[in-house]
């Protein structure tokens, strides 16, 4: 199914000088870039952008749990909606620390395919070929925890077909998307 999903390059990757490569890993596969363009979120476009969703914050509480559990690590939160608000607030921090890209795009089963090219949430754990395991391969939730900010993981990918039209047309406006 042709589907079209929202990518940030995360103030990180901007810092990074990463854009170049990131984008590469877009073009070389079969999904076309509809929509492009620096922008620098204020607060209020970063709590749209992350708002505190239910089921957001029930499965952001699973993964870091799950873990933690590995690692042998105590997390300190039981309630996912308390864990939500906090990572919430250290995901405004990050975003709206430095300009970030938008990209939207667009192609066969958008959403998961560019999810497998960003790969796994924790960049340790990501697969080396992915732009996660591959630019930050030693950042994990241990560390984003110990220092009390947000896992900075260069991207973010929209999860479902809902959340990236949502998403998209909070970064974009219509005629800033082509057809082409
Ligand atoms: P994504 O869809 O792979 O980006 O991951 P999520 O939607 O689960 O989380 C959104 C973002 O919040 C992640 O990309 C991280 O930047 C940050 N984040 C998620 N979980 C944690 C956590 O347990 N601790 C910290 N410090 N940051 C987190
Ligand atoms: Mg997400």
């Amino acid at each position: 199914m042709i589907e079209q999903t929202l990518i940030l390059i995360k103030p990180d990757g901007v810092q990074k000088q990463l854009i170049g490569e990131i984008i590469r890993r877009f073009e070389k596969s079969n999904l076309k870039i509809c929509a492009l363009k620096m922008i620098w979120p204020d607060r209020e476009l970063a709590e749209k952008h992350y708002p505190l969703d239910e089921e957001w914050a029930r499965l952001l509480l699973e993964k870091a749990k799950k873990a933690a559990e590995i690692e042998n690590r105590q997390l300190g939160y039981s309630d996912h909606l308390e864990f939500g608000k906090n990572i919430q607030e250290k995901l405004v921090k990050y975003l709206t620390e430095s300009p970030v890209i938008a990209i939207a795009i667009k192609g066969p089963n958008a959403v998961s395919c560019v999810r497998e090219i960003i790969g796994l949430t924790e960049p340790f754990r990501a697969h080396p070929e992915t732009i996660r395991g591959k630019f930050a391969p030693e950042e994990s939730y241990k560390i984003a925890e110990e220092e009390n900010r947000s896992l900075r993981n260069l991207l973010h990918a929209s999860d479902s077909i809902e959340n990236a039209e949502r998403e998209i047309f909070m970064w974009f406006q219509k005629h800033e998307i082509h057809e082409y």
